[in-house]
């Protein structure tokens, strides 16, 4: 047996510290300083995103970004059922109420059916449109974006995109996080790149993303004292974070392709599999950044994912199940929900696989000849 593997790991490039010490020596240890802007410059260059807004996390991210939005008390907000509760409780911070929707069986995001069908009713049952819609790329797997676009765009509701997981995904060429008004990315621990804790707003114009840094440097009006007409937030990220970051934008491509070829490895070896089917790009337009391969066992699978889950932590490997829908979830138990039992069926049959792009391939070969040994081959 070799050293433990991990879904996700930590994967610094190298010049995270040429960074650090910079902002050391020239005594940026605070959260604003060059390294948060070269960071920003960065992001913006590569998602072509035309503005972006660094902060302290992801869900701070989805926050600000529900609330330039315009979502307050008594609103309600759509927000895929699927996924991490870090896209969903920023609308309970604003006061709103979620509305679930379940995914489609193709990219396992937001069912844009299902989506016109709660627009539809919950205007009927309330009189008014939902303020905002949350889409999530779940895994780095883009939405089904033009179907997704169109029913927003056919309401006249802003889509908050929750891209958190997808940095570096594609639709259509261009990058996840671009096409909803507002686009979050997240550099916790273990998603594509880290800076050890943090997160980004990605904004329409420089107006809004002046906007999104005033509301993140506690609100502070322009006047010699200190002066607050809004409620604001401590949410701007550190310059020693953004000098982590600065030094990860260097190795993000390398980090998608290697979780890509990783995910290679796993199609292959599960290819044309009786019981497991790897989550694949359901077409040309879909190109993600696999940032966890997650698979499906079927229906009539000796051995459940939660089986295979404790058989290879009993190998010292990490793997996870699925997120557990929003629906499902006891503290959102009394949110209306739309759809059927795509999520449901997805949580009770998926799991995550090990895809850090400091894996090595004997370790990747390593996870694959374990979960064939779950089945007893
Ligand atoms: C990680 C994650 C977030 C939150 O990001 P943080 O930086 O951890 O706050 C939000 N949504 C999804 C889907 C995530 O995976």
């Amino acid at each position: 047996m070799g050293n433990r593997i991990l879904l996700s790991l930590a994967h610094m490039g190298g010049n995270e510290r040429k960074y650090i010490d910079e902002a050391f020596k020239d005594s940026w240890v605070v959260p604003l300083g060059p390294n948060v802007d070269e960071f920003e410059r960065r992001l913006c260059k590569y998602t072509g995103a035309s503005n972006v807004v660094a902060l302290s996390a992801g869900t701070a991210a989805i926050h600000l970004g529900l609330l330039m939005l315009g979502v307050s008390e008594g609103d309600e907000v759509i927000c895929q059922s699927f996924t991490f509760a870090a896209s969903a409780n920023p609308i309970k911070y604003l006061g709103a109420r979620p509305v679930y929707v379940d995914s489609e069986s193709k990219s396992w995001n937001i069912d844009p059916v299902a989506l016109e069908e709660a627009i539809i009713e919950r205007k009927k049952l309330t009189g008014k449109y939902p303020k905002a819609i949350v889409a999530v790329h779940l895994y780095g797997m883009p939405a089904m974006m033009e179907e997704v676009m169109a029913v927003a765009q056919k309401y006249a509701i802003p889509v908050m995109e929750d891209a958190a997981e997808a940095l570096g995904s594609e639709y259509d060429g261009r990058k996840c996080g671009t096409f909803g008004e507002y686009g979050a990315l997240s550099f916790n621990g273990n998603k594509i790149i880290t800076t050890s804790g943090g997160g980004a707003l990605l904004c329409p114009d420089e107006q809004s993303a002046k906007r999104v840094l005033f509301y993140a440097t506690q609100a502070r009006e322009n006047r010699p004292y200190y002066y607050h007409e809004h409620i604001g937030y401590n949410y701007r990220l550190s310059n020693i974070s953004a000098g982590i970051g600065c030094g990860q934008m260097e190795v993000l491509q390398e980090h998608v392709e290697r979780r890509r070829s990783i995910h290679g490895m796993y199609s292959d070896a599960f290819h044309g599999d009786r019981y497991i089917t790897v989550h694949e790009n359901p077409s040309e337009r879909h190109n993600s950044n696999f940032w966890l391969t997650t698979i499906t066992l079927s229906p009539d699978s000796p051995v459940s994912a939660d089986q295979i889950r404790i058989f290879l932590a009993e190998h010292d490997i990490e793997s996870r199940l699925l997120w557990r829908p929003m629906h499902m979830q006891p503290v959102y138990a009394d949110c209306p929900y739309y759809g059927g039992n795509v999520a449901e069926d997805l949580f009770n049959r998926g799991l995550c696989l090990p895809s850090g792009s400091s894996l090595t391939d004997d370790e990747v070969n390593r996870v694959i000849t374990t979960i064939k040994e779950a089945f007893g081959k």
